[in-house]
């Protein structure tokens, strides 16, 4: 098939009049047209008009190889010609699943050794929902069956990643959460209680978990769920204080602890999971985007062995599953991702070189007059932007300033996300030294040019 030799303005009317976006203002798209991207290379991407932009989210927090690995292309291409959809139900399996399944049993922590694969993040948080429950019932505790989230969490966008979200916004749109799901307080230390000692704040804002527990009754409860940081929420980094401490109230309360690595997952803190740089010891561990790096829609829960154990040795049937879940192609594309990841070393050499220099890098933003606070860990890094600084006094719509800035960033060639008044960047993990440069420089032109317009 070739393809139409289309303008921009005929790719955007074509796409205002047949496709209904994800997570987009139906209003500002007809306005001004969607940004139409057409390919990629490296850490850039080029829009329909050839300008060329530096991917600063690595597409959805997900591109961590980088665009244009043929290697992952040839895969997909050897997989469709030799079995390109065949199902894991009823006692059935294949090469490809089992592989990518051996794989992340030596990639993940030591005592995640199963994986139940889905098609995404949202399907990796809706089988944690069917699982935890099935898990406490198989134990002879039915009741267990609350699942305790954060407020601002991000898990998806299905009925359940939805409901185990904590975005008011998510939640008013479509009479969620539905019961059973609980949300307590997100250590947000700036936004919160920014003259309060870190440590107290974020043993503090833990302990939320405890008192919820104790609300709901502990007989009643069967998990909690948490992203190691908060990405969609605006990159919230917990206090030093805060994971030690929930991790001795899930163990002292015996709940299972579910760690979300859709996004910390395969690199993005500069150790191969969020549960490493933390010391987690998760029961179980949903995780998608990075795990082929964006190439294919791909995700799963990995399963602790104290889990897994119950499940298969106890349980019979798990009535649970999707047509897609360790779909063929797409388990050889991530097969291929983990092998480049290992094989050349990205993880370990984002960690050890480029974390640091982006870190040190953007923390040089920080001078800047618009900005209250930056933050970040590896190849995460966000920071605020204030109406002052000192005193602090934050915008009366921040959303309204960090979509100005979010628009001036890509004018001027680099994607930023924006959370509210929270700016965002989550490169690719192949990001060279020379990119972070171009990537702070733009960053910094950016915030003189919104700086200029709203003073
Ligand atoms: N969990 C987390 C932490 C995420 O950030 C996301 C997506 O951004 C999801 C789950 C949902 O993943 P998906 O969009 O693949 O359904």
């Amino acid at each position: 098939m070739t393809r139409t030799k289309h303008t921009t303005a005929d790719w955007q009317r074509l796409d205002a009049a047949h496709h209904l976006h994800p997570f987009t203002d139906y209003g500002e798209l007809n306005a001004r047209g969607s940004r139409i991207i057409t390919h990629a290379d490296g850490c850039y991407v080029w829009d329909a008009d050839g300008n060329k932009i530096l991917d600063g989210m690595a597409g959805l927090w997900c591109v961590n190889i980088g665009y244009g690995r043929k290697e992952l292309a040839e895969a997909a291409y050897r997989q469709m010609q030799e079995l390109p959809y065949y199902n894991n139900f009823f006692q059935c399996s294949h090469p490809p699943a089992i592989e990518l399944s051996r794989i992340l049993s030596e990639v993940t922590p030591a005592h995640l050794n199963h994986v139940f694969f889905t098609g995404s993040g949202s399907d990796a948080n809706d089988t944690v929902l069917r699982m935890v429950r099935y898990y406490w019932k198989l134990r002879g505790k039915p009741y267990k069956k609350i699942v305790i989230a954060r407020e601002n969490a991000y898990h998806g966008s299905t009925v359940a990643g939805a409901s185990l979200s904590g975005m008011a916004a998510m939640h008013a749109q479509g009479d969620l959460p539905i019961p059973g799901i609980a949300h307590i307080e997100q250590p947000y230390h700036f936004g919160r209680e920014p003259d309060m000692d870190p440590d107290e704040f974020g043993c503090q804002a833990a302990q939320a978990l405890a008192r919820k527990i104790d609300e709901l009754g502990e007989c009643n409860v069967a998990a909690f769920i948490a992203e190691p940081i908060q990405g969609a929420g605006g990159v919230i980094i917990p206090p030093a204080s805060y994971w030690p401490e929930i991790k001795r109230i899930c163990a002292e309360r015996d709940i299972l602890l579910v760690v979300d690595e859709v996004i910390t997952g395969f690199g993005r803190l500069g150790t191969w999971f969020g549960s490493q740089y933390y010391d987690l010891q998760p029961d179980l561990m949903p995780i998608a985007k990075g795990l082929s790096s964006g190439y294919m829609p791909i995700g799963g829960v990995m399963v602790s062995d104290r889990v897994a154990r119950v499940v298969i040795e106890e349980g019979g049937e798990f009535f649970h599953g999707y047509t897609y879940s360790g779909h063929p192609v797409a388990a050889a594309v991530a097969a291929e991702n983990l092998r480049i990841l290992r094989d050349e070393k990205i993880i370990e050499r984002a960690g050890a070189e480029t974390a640091p220099y982006l870190q040190a890098r953007w923390a040089e933003l920080g001078e800047h007059p618009l900005v209250g606070e930056t933050r970040g860990v590896g190849m995460l890094a966000a920071l605020e932007l204030v109406k002052s600084k000192t005193p602090l006094e934050r915008f009366a719509e921040p959303g309204k300033v960090g979509t100005l800035c979010r628009d001036t960033s890509v004018k001027n060639g680099l994607v930023m996300r924006a959370v509210g008044g929270t700016m965002i960047v989550s490169p690719p993990l192949v990001i060279s030294r020379e990119q972070v440069d171009e990537l702070i420089e733009k960053a910094r032109q950016t915030l003189d040019e919104t700086h200029r317009a709203i003073t």
